[in-house]
Order: structure tokens, then C-alpha cells, then sequence
């Protein structure tokens, strides 16, 4: 660290305001003097690292809050239609040198940080990674808002401002610990709080019957949500969005003085931490009720927060005249999966309750107003809730909820008929927002199965009540009764729950899937009932990332060979202009120049391994790199067990064959766990464990290396990505939404291997077929194969069993494996079956690893390849995607600021 003091510091200038124009390095230099000394909250006599990081980002912030109000200015003086993207989770990460990038001053904030005696690099490094999400959902919406504002799109993100972002991960010896990431420590640079911009939300309550017959929610809890902004600049341009954070508290006259003064202090102080604990942490656990119900009282804190706010920006702009129905000409609201669901019965309560519109007013705005996106096909993940506790905690939203489930239960009974009962029922048990919950009475009546007076006679008793007594009349029953057996207890009623997913297909005016094959199965599987009755409503909107930050902002060496190659850096805002790389494939001063790019950022990330894990691993090694969250369905245990397969094979070979048979690989891996998950916990200690066997047998070697990097985050991947050759996206086909760390490896010169399943399908497209490593089952053969497996016709290859039984052995340290093998065993059952086809897929992939290796040992055709990937990967800019939604699902139009 540099013990550089700030009045030591060679600068000629006096401590001042950056200039609006572009700033040289003098200015600039001032600039971060001036904050160092009356902004910065560091003691006042040192200029070291954390401080000259913060001197330097409230510099930035200067710049950029000059270009954020305007960019305000302008779009009310429009008063332009704007999108509002919500979601749970934006996974920022680092802000300084993306922000330096968008504005075209890094070169002149290195000179500015030189003349200081700082380097940017290290003091760039001092950034906590903003993690307020947990993967790739939080990441697409923050790629989203590079692309809204470098495209001029008049448009701002809605979160959370969570004390705690996603846990911070160690590795320990017993595997996965969690400790909390305080990210907010030190202050951060980049917000502004919005004292003046605070919303009630209350929570719990009644409803009540106004005089004038309208519904009214009154009592429960209040707090206030309070805006924190955070100005997202565009690249090249002048537009700079906001990203609004909200963060809750409670007003001072809740606090309870007496109570206080009575030596009460806990209870003084309820009322603020119910209020403040709302945005500790994103993702609460939730096993526990408490859990839930914070989880959701976070959900609704966004949702109220949010549309109470759009809402009173479109009525300032719509000055004395408020036409509600303009409201869906002014505004979009996207919700990212379900988590902001709450959106919708909060817009018809404020609409209809608060501004006195008709429910069926109500009903057309919100609408024409909100689109949902969805991320997960997987049954199990599509969220419900209890409809007591929302009940308790929202009633007047379920009061909405219920009667937009009622009107939907009379489109399906007016589409359907009534003359098939069973299909009826089915389709209603599918579509319906309540699960397990009787039709409302009217349909209840209409829909009744003719009695046959026979089979009524003999018809199973329905409700638990009827059961008891009637029960009791069995003779063997009463049997029991005498020989003082139990009777058998009544099937306990199946929850009643609320489907988030059904609530916004059915008020959404557009649902998008994420990658063309998952927009399909949203069609075909997930919500085909709901398609077949409102085809035009579905899209797909092919997920992309911010060419920005993942190509020249984390691979400068590669961007500038991309540019003198090309002859211009616009590709960085037309990506399709990479394509041009293509002609040049098989140069060989662009190989020998791609190659040395590749060389020197893996050599950043072997420097970096060393820091972080103690490892020394060789560059001349192939990179082989997944990172992701850990997750079953993404099969990082098909990756480790590949790696122990060709373990084995190399101990059962003498040195020579070794190295003539396999090319040298170090096989990183990185990702979280959730904390409850416990199976992926122990993918993460298993990988461990390996890692530890391998790494320190001296017959392998440099031959072989496994890394698990612990804590990956977007900094992270922004070292690794870069410098990765190989990169693993392997999930069970179909389960994979989109996936876009695939999309940046592709950008980075990666080479992909991977199953047909998300963005990988369009991603080979792109790239072609033969700079793509594809093997795995397909997604229309997973449920043929599942029911295979079921039944017990299932072969294994004896190359898995082998390698099972190799772990069973306890090659790999004294921890029991026995369960996490046993997963991928047997037919069915909870944990059991191998339900995400490890087996079956684990031939198809160590044979592909072989070509891999052959083709990696070919230095020009690996090099074409890596070329390749970057060329063909322009349709995954996030540019591409976000105009797509703009013109499709939005309809908004980009305006430039002057
Ligand atoms: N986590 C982090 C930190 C990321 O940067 C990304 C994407 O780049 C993801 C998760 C998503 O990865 P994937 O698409 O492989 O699931």
C-alpha cells in the first residue's frame, strides 16, 4: 500500500470540482484531491488505497451526476415513454472502471491516479463487488441497464438496497462456509439518497367497506421505503440512467421513547429493526415462517415503493389532468421472473382504491402496463405462496388476486365449454392462480359432473369432515375402535397457495422465455394451456450480456488486437462488426497475436490462484474453467467426475504414456452454494476433496490441476473469463433457461462444451458446429430417458461405474461420499435415480473431453477456433437484446440527450 500523504502529493492544482467538459488528467487529478480532502470519509492525513478509491469514485460520481440530471431533465421535458425494470437482484459488481470506460477517461484517470503515486489498477481493485444478486438473473438485469443507457433508451432499474449482498464464500476443510458480506462498510460512493423520495408500504391490516362502497386497507404496520440512486452511465454517450435501490425505515414517532427511557431498549427499538431488517440480506432463508413472510414483505417493499413512485412521476408530468388511461402509453413495467409479481394487484389496489378507477379501468391499465419475463421451467421452481400468509400480510391484494382468478376461471370455462368435465377440470387445476382452493360458488354450480344416482350413492366422501364420521361407520373401523388400534388419520387438505407464475401470464400483455429453446418449452410444456389461449402474448427475447464490460473493460489486450484487426473499436457498440474476424481465422500474425492475448491474461488468473489458494498451476496448461452456481441441474458433478476419470486412467499408465495421451489441463471451478442446498454443498466439498488428491500427487503433476476458486463473483469472472480456453456448460438438456456466462466466454476466444440446452443451441449456431464441443442427451429424449431409468431398464457404461466405485473407495479422503454417489443411483426416489442423467450423459462427455484434448493439441486449429467463437458471438450483446424488448415488448424509443 501506498503511504502516499495528499499534501506530500507533486500536483500543481488546487482541489476542485471536475469540469463538465471532458477533463484531462489534471483536472481529474484535482478533482480526486478535492474529494480526498472534504468528501472522503478517511481521517484526513493519508492518501492509501481505500481512501484514494473513494476520493476517485465521488470524482467519477461528479461526472457522471452532470450527465444523470440531464438525461432526467430531458426525458420529462419529453415526457417520453420510459420502461422500469424491477427485479429482486442486480449483480453490479465493481463500478469504477466501467464507469471510466462509458465515459472514454480511463487513460486520463491512470495519468491523473499516476501523479498522485496510485496505480488505477490497485486502487480500482479496493471496490467492493456490489452483489445484490445471486447469479445470473441479477447479472442479465444489470447487463440490461448498460445496454438501456448506452442506447439512449429513457428507462430505470427498481431494487432493493440490501445491507448484505450474496454471502461471501471460504473454503474450509469441511467444505462451503457462509459469512456475511458487508459491502456497505466502508460507504458507498456511487448512491445518493433521496431523503425526499420515501413511500409508505404497510403491511398486515384489514380491509374495510368505505361510504362510498369502496375498499379500504387500513391499520397493520407501516414503514417507509427511501430511495438510494445509483447513475448508470451509457458508453459514448451522454445518457446516464438511474438505477433506484430502496431501503426501509421506520418514521421517528414510531420509535417508542418511554419504552426507551424505561430501560425497554429492545423494545424501543421493535419497530425499527421490523423496518430496517426488511432490507438486511437478499434471499432470507425461508424454511422458517418468519423467513417467509420477510422474503415477501421484501417482494411487496419493491413493488409498492416502486409503482407509487412511477405513478407519481406520471402524474407530475401529466400536470392538472391526470388521464389514467395514458398511464400504459408512459409507462413498462418489467417484472424479471416472478419476484416482483406483487406489481400487479398493487397497481389495480392504488388504481382502484386510491384514485377511484372502476375495476374493469383497473384491470385494462395494469395489463397494458406490465410484462413478464420468465427464468425457470423447472416445476419445483416456480414460486408459490401460502394464501393464509399472504392473507395476513396483504389482504386486499389477495382480495384482488381472488377475483382475478375468478374472472380467469370464467375465460377458461367460456373457452372450454362445460360439456367435458374432465378436461375442464384439468385445465383448470392448470391454469388457475389458486391452487387447492374451491371455484367460487357461481362456476362451482356450473361446472358439477352429471350425478349417475348410482356411482353417487358409492362416491367417496370429500371433505375431511364427511371422512371422520363416515369412517367411523366402517366396520373394520369400528373393529379397530374395539382392539384399541388408531384410526387412520385424515388426509391432511393440501395447502392452498398462490401461483406468482399464473398470476403473470394471465395479467401480463407479454411473457418472454430467455433463449429460443427455453421460449419454446414455455409454449409446448411450461405454460402451454395459457398459450393456447393467448398465443400472441408469448416472445422470446435471447438473453445477451454488455460486450462493454466483458470484452474491453476485462480484456483489454484481446479488444486491442480485435480493433486493429477490424480497423475500427466500434464493434464494441456494433458487435455484429466482429463477424470481420472471421476472414482472418486462419492468419497467422492474428493467431500468434490472439494466442499471446490468451498467454498473458492467464497468466494474471495463475498470479491470482497463487493469492487465493496457494496453488501453482503452469500456463502452458489448458484453462478449463466452470464457473456458475452450484447447482444439480448444472452437473458440476459430471465435470469432477469426468476429472476423476482421467485421473484413474493416468495412474493406471507409466509417465510416458501419460503425457503422450493427455494434454495438460488445469480444471478450474467457482460458485456459491446456497446455503440450505445441501447436495451442492457437497458437490463443493467433493470437488475439494479431489482437488486436494490430485494436486499433491507427484506422478501427475503439471499433467493435471483442479482449482476450486473460492468466492467467485463478477470480479471474478471478469479475471477467469478472459483467460479461459475450454469452458463447461453442461446442464441436463432443457433445464438451462438461457445461461450468459456461456455468451461471455464465447466473446472472450473460449471454446464451449456444452449440451444442447439454453443459449448453448444458438450459441453453436452462431459460432458453427465445429467450434463447438456438443455431446449429452437432448432435451425431447430427457422425459423417454427419465421413465427408462424409472423403470428399471437403464444400463450404466462400465466407465461410470468404475468411477464410482473408484470414490466409494475413499481415494479421495476419509469424508462419506456414499450419499452423494448414491444420488446418481437406483431407479427413483427423493435424492435418488440420478434425476439430472449424470450417468447417461457421462459417456457422450468423457469422449468429447477427448477431442477436446485432440483438438487443443492442434495449436492453429484451437487458435481458429478460439477466433471463431469471438466472431460468431455478436448476436449475444445485450444491445441486441434490449432493443428487441424495446420494440417488441415496450414500445419505447431511444431519445438522445443534447
Ligand atoms: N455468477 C456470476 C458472478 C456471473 O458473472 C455470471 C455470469 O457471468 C453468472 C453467475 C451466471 O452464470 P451462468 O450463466 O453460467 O449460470
Amino acid at each position: 500500500e501506498s503511504k502516499q500523504r495528499l499534501k506530500d502529493s507533486p500536483l500543481e492544482e488546487e482541489p476542485g470540482s471536475l469540469s463538465p467538459l471532458k477533463p484531462d488528467a489534471a483536472s481529474i487529478a484535482s478533482s480526486i484531491k478535492y474529494h480526498a480532502e472534504f468528501t472522503a470519509p478517511f481521517s484526513p492525513d493519508q492518501f492509501e488505497l481505500p481512501k484514494a478509491f473513494f476520493a476517485t469514485a465521488q470524482s467519477v460520481r461528479d461526472a457522471l451526476i452532470i450527465n444523470w440530471n440531464a438525461t432526467y431533465d430531458y426525458c420529462e421535458k419529453l415526457n417520453v415513454k420510459q420502461a422500469y425494470y424491477l427485479s429482486m437482484e442486480f449483480l453490479q459488481g465493481r463500478a469504477l472502471l466501467n464507469a471510466i470506460g462509458n465515459l472514454e477517461l480511463t487513460g486520463a484517470y491512470a495519468e491523473a491516479l499516476s501523479k498522485l503515486g496510485h496505480d488505477l489498477e490497485n486502487v480500482a481493485a479496493q471496490e467492493a463487488d456490489a452483489a445484490l444478486g445471486n447469479g445470473g438473473l441479477g447479472r442479465l438485469a444489470s447487463c440490461f441497464l448498460d445496454s438501456l443507457a448506452t442506447l439512449n433508451y429513457p428507462a430505470w432499474g427498481y431494487g432493493l438496497r440490501y445491507r448484505y449482498g450474496l454471502f461471501k464464500q471460504r473454503i474450509t476443510k469441511d467444505g462451503q462456509e457462509e459469512v456475511a458480506e458487508s459491502w456497505l462498510e466502508m460507504g458507498n460512493p456511487w448512491e445518493v439518497v433521496r431523503n425526499d423520495v420515501s413511500y409508505p408500504v404497510k403491511f398486515y391490516g384489514k380491509v374495510v367497506s368505505g361510504s362510498d362502497g369502496k375498499r379500504r386497507w387500513i391499520g397493520g404496520e407501516d414503514i417507509r421505503a427511501v430511495a438510494f440512486d445509483v447513475p448508470i452511465p451509457g458508453y459514448k454517450t451522454k445518457n446516464t440512467i438511474n438505477l433506484r435501490l430502496w431501503s426501509t425505515k421506520v418514521l421517528s414517532e414510531e420509535f417508542d421513547l418511554s419504552a426507551f427511557n424505561a430501560g425497554e431498549h429492545t423494545k424501543a427499538n421493535e419497530a425499527l429493526s421490523n423496518a430496517e431488517k426488511i432490507c438486511y440480506i437478499l434471499y432470507p432463508g425461508d424454511e422458517s415462517i418468519e423467513g417467509k413472510i420477510l422474503r415477501l414483505k421484501q417482494q411487496y417493499t419493491l413493488c409498492s415503493a416502486s409503482l407509487q413512485d412511477i405513478i407519481a412521476r406520471f402524474e407530475k408530468l401529466s400536470g392538472k389532468h391526470v388521464n389514467w388511461e395514458d398511464f400504459p402509453e408512459k409507462v413498462a413495467v418489467q417484472m424479471n421472473d416472478t419476484h416482483p409479481t406483487l406489481c400487479i394487484p398493487e397497481l389495480m389496489r392504488i388504481l382502484m382504491d386510491v384514485k377511484g378507477l372502476s375495476w374493469k379501468e383497473a384491470w385494462n391499465i395494469t395489463r397494458r402496463t406490465v410484462a413478464y419475463t420468465n427464468h425457470t421451467v423447472l416445476p419445483e421452481a416456480l414460486e408459490k405462496w401460502s394464501l393464509e400468509l399472504m392473507q395476513k400480510l396483504l389482504p386486499r391484494h389477495v382480495e384482488i388476486i381472488e377475483m382475478i382468478d375468478e374472472e380467469l376461471v370464467g375465460t377458461i370455462i367460456a373457452e372450454c365449454g362445460t360439456e367435458n368435465p374432465g378436461l375442464l377440470e384439468k385445465k383448470l387445476k392448470e391454469m388457475r392462480i389458486l391452487e387447492n382452493v374451491d371455484l367460487p360458488p357461481a362456476f362451482a354450480e356450473l361446472i358439477k359432473p352429471e350425478e349417475d344416482p348410482v356411482a353417487s350413492s358409492e362416491k367417496e366422501p370429500e371433505t375431511s369432515k364427511e371422512l371422520d364420521i363416515n369412517l367411523e361407520d366402517e366396520p373394520h373401523n369400528l373393529q379397530a375402535q374395539e382392539n384399541n388400534e388408531e384410526l387412520p388419520e385424515p388426509e391432511p387438505e393440501p395447502p392452498k397457495m398462490v401461483r406468482m407464475a399464473n398470476l403473470c401470464v394471465v395479467c401480463s400483455h407479454a411473457v418472454n422465455g430467455v433463449a429460443e429453446i427455453h421460449s419454446e418449452i414455455v409454449k409446448k410444456e411450461v405454460f402451454h394451456e395459457f398459450f393456447k389461449l393467448w398465443p400472441e402474448k408469448f416472445q422470446n427475447k435471447t438473453n445477451g450480456v454488455t460486450p462493454r464490460r466483458w470484452i474491453p473493460f476485462c480484456n483489454p489486450e484481446l479488444s486491442k488486437i480485435i480493433t486493429r484487426w477490424i480497423g475500427t473499436e466500434d464493434w464494441i457498440l456494433h458487435t455484429d462488426k466482429l463477424a470481420e474476424l472471421r476472414k482472418f481465422a486462419d492468419n497467422e500474425d492474428l493467431q500468434t497475436q490472439w494466442r499471446a492475448a490468451k498467454r498473458s491474461n492467464k497468466m494474471k488468473v495463475v498470479r491470482f490462484l497463487k493469492e487465493k489458494t496457494g496453488y501453482v498451476v503452469s500456463p502452458d496448461a489448458m484453462f478449463d474453467i466452470q464457473v456458475k452456481r452450484i447447482h444439480e441441474y448444472k452437473r458440476q458433478l459430471l465435470n469432477i467426475l469426468g476429472i476423476v476419470y482421467r485421473y484413474k486412467k493416468m495412474k493406471a499408465m507409466n509417465s510416458a504414456e501419460r503425457t503422450a495421451k493427455f494434454v495438460p489441463r488445469v480444471c478450474i471451478f467457482g460458485g456459491k452454494a446456497f446455503a440450505t442446498y445441501v447436495q451442492a454443498k457437497r458437490i463443493v466439498k467433493f470437488i475439494t476433496d479431489v482437488a486436494a488428491t490430485i494436486n499433491h500427487d507427484p506422478e501427475i503433476g503439471n499433467l493435471l490441476k483442479v482449482i476450486f476458486v473460492p468466492d467467485y463473483n463478477v470480479s471474478v469472472a471478469e479475471l477467469l473469463i478472459p483467460a479461459s480456453e475450454l469452458s463447461q456448460h453442461i446442464s441436463t438438456a432443457g433445464m438451462e433457461a438461457s445461461g450468459t456466462s456461456n455468451m461471455k466466454f464465447a466473446m472472450n476466444g473460449c471454446v464451449l462444451i456444452g449440451t444442447l440446452d439454453g443459449a448453448n443451441v444458438e450459441i453453436r449456431q452462431e459460432v458453427g458446429e465445429d467450434n463447438f464441443f456438443l455431446f449429452g442427451a437432448q432435451a425431447h429424449e430427457i422425459a423417454g430417458l427419465r421413465k427408462e431409468r424409472a423403470e428399471g431398464k437403464f444400463v450404466p457404461d462400465p466407465r461410470f461405474e468404475e468411477v464410482k466405485a473408484f470414490v466409494k473407495s475413499g481415494v479421495f479422503g476419509p469424508y462419506n461420499y456414499d450419499e452423494l454417489i448414491e444420488s446418481l443411483e437406483g431407479n427413483e426416489g427423493f435424492g435418488r435415480g440420478d434425476y439430472f442423467l449424470v450417468g447417461k450423459d457421462f459417456p457422450s462427455y468423457i469422449e468429447c473431453q477427448e477431442e477436446v484434448d485432440e483438438a487443443y493439441r492442434d495449436e492453429k486449429r484451437w487458435t481458429r477456433m478460439s477466433i471463431l467463437n469471438t466472431a460468431g458471438s455478436h448476436k449475444f450483446s445485450s444491445d441486441r437484446t434490449i432493443h428487441e424488448y424495446a420494440r417488441d415488448i415496450w414500445n419505447i424509443a431511444p431519445v438522445g440527450v443534447p
